[in-house]
């Protein structure tokens, strides 16, 4: 089910639970502002979720509450992860999904990045 973007961060979320090492993940990188792991059904031949380390629900919440060095510190990371897999040459798709329409449905923001195969038209029709 596809969350709403407006509601208080859920410390029990399964991202909040990963960063906490409750749940186990397949690390690809990890600084102070951002953890990347493999996502579990992946959807590309490269499928590897970059989060921030702080409590941020969506897209919406971290580019509102958080500061400029987290912001940047994350989206670092998201470069680094991409740059270190080698998919800048070949080309590779972000997405960020956010509340009901985008079809989130983990509360705690995260950027996929999608790599390894021509991924075609932005959104199906
Ligand atoms: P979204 O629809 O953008 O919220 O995507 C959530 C993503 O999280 C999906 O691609 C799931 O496969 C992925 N996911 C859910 N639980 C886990 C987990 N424990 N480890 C890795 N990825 C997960």
């Amino acid at each position: 089910m596809p969350i709403d973007a407006t509601q208080p961060y859920d410390d029990q979320n399964v991202f909040a639970k990963i960063l906490r090492g409750e749940i186990p993940n397949k690390t690809v990188y990890e600084d102070q502002w951002a953890l990347a792991f493999h996502d579990i059904n992946p959807q590309a031949p490269f499928h590897v979720l970059v989060i921030p380390k702080g409590p941020y629900v969506s897209w919406d919440d971290f580019s509102a509450k958080a500061s400029a060095d987290e912001i940047a510190g994350f989206v670092r990371a998201v470069g680094t992860v991409a740059r270190d897999a080698g998919l800048v040459e070949p080309g590779y798709r972000l997405l960020a999904n956010v509340g009901q329409h985008g079809h989130q449905e983990v509360p705690h923001l995260h950027v996929h990045i999608f790599g390894g195969r021509q991924m075609g038209a932005m959104l199906p029709r």
